[in-house]
């Protein structure tokens, strides 16, 4: 496998721990991360008050990859649990999306027509202070083997539903077993057509996507999408290059959304390298999606009149195919909404 090498940030410590020692081992504390990046925190008080609401997890694949002693590097702004996030704003609230009024069985949310979003697992290996799920209440999303059945005899009974979308949470938190029974039993829902898997654990512990998980993702009749969800050409080193190959050469659709994050990608010359550098490792570009209004994420937003112009950028500087689709979600619409509406 040659890899582009000017594109390809090259690793600095070799990857030798498998993905659980991995996910057991993730940065919880400011003051591990700050030492690991060389960083002196004036406002100690205020990262800890913030890592109450909710907490600090970073794998240390992702940490390897941020530019130590920089405040500003895009992949730390992303984690970085920050007093701001305390300040109530105006429009930011708990649950944007509404999302626990289509939740018609825990683990289960049925919103567009033709696919439903599993929750299989409540837990990620990594928090990202912009989720629009930080306050959703996963504990109840968690759901047991009973559950599952019941979600799983909802599609069944429902052949409009062509497409599963595992999700979470991270879907890839669960263990390949989880995984291989929950994919053999969709796969034995004759209407299922398609597969769909949405994680950021490619991105932040590459080691996940094992041979013997896309042997048993892409072992059933279904047809398999994978959606990464990279912001910033500095997530794609060649750890995730190594995962995305894999996926593709297992007949893996692979696509990426990412989220407008005011000064994390808000730059068309960020957006043009993260598209370039998805598409040197076979994935295309599917949505960029303006910031959910959730509590405590307003440093994050970035106004639509920019969002706008930066699209427009990028169709200038791009081909058509590697311009993702600006969208925002909106409770009660039968699609995402693109962005201006039309
Ligand atoms: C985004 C989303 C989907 C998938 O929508 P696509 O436009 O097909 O990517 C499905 N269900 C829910 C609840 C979603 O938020
Ligand atoms: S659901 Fe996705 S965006 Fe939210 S914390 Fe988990 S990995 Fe990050």
């Amino acid at each position: 496998m040659t890899a582009p090498t000017d594109l390809i940030w090259q690793s600095k410590k070799p990857a030798t721990a498998n993905w659980q020692q991995q996910l057991k081992t993730l940065v919880r504390e400011p003051a591990q991360l700050f030492a690991l990046l060389g960083l002196q925190a004036e406002d100690m008080p205020a990262h800890l008050a913030a890592c109450q609401d909710f907490s600090l997890r970073v794998p240390t694949a992702f940490v390897d990859k941020m530019q130590p002693g920089d405040w500003n590097d895009p992949l730390l702004l992303q984690v970085l649990p920050q007093g701001a996030e305390l300040l109530a704003q105006p429009g930011f609230i708990a649950d944007p999306l509404q999302e626990q009024s289509n939740n018609p069985h825990p683990g289960l949310i049925h919103k567009y027509h033709g696919r439903v979003l599993l929750v299989v697992s409540g837990g990620c290996a990594i928090n990202c202070r912009y989720c629009f799920r930080r306050h959703f209440p996963y504990e109840d999303n968690n759901p047991s083997r009973k559950e599952w059945q019941t979600a799983l005899d909802y599609i069944a009974a429902d052949s409009s539903i062509s497409e599963v979308i595992l999700s979470g949470g991270d879907p890839l938190v669960a263990s390949d077993k989880q995984l291989a029974e929950l994919i053999a039993n969709i796969a034995a829902i004759p209407h299922v057509q398609t597969l769909r898997v949405h994680s950021r654990l490619p991105l932040v512990i590459p080691e996940r996507i094992s041979d013997e998980f896309v042997t048993l993702l892409t072992s059933s009749r279904l047809q398999t999408v994978f959606v990464i969800h990279c912001n910033h050409a500095n997530e794609l080193d060649s750890r995730v290059q190594q995962a995305m190959a894999k996926l593709k050469a297992a007949g893996v659709t692979l696509l990426n959304q990412s989220v407008l994050l005011a000064k994390v990608n808000d730059n068309s010359a960020a957006l043009q390298a993260l598209n370039e550098k998805l598409f040197a490792m076979g994935v295309l570009p599917y949505y960029l999606h303006v910031l959910d209004k959730v509590q405590g994420a307003a440093h994050f937003d970035v106004d639509e009149s920019h969002a706008i112009a930066l699209i427009e950028s990028l169709r200038t500087k791009l081909p058509g195919y590697l311009v993702p689709k600006l969208v925002r979600e909106l409770p009660q619409q039968a699609s995402k909404t693109p962005i201006p509406a039309y």
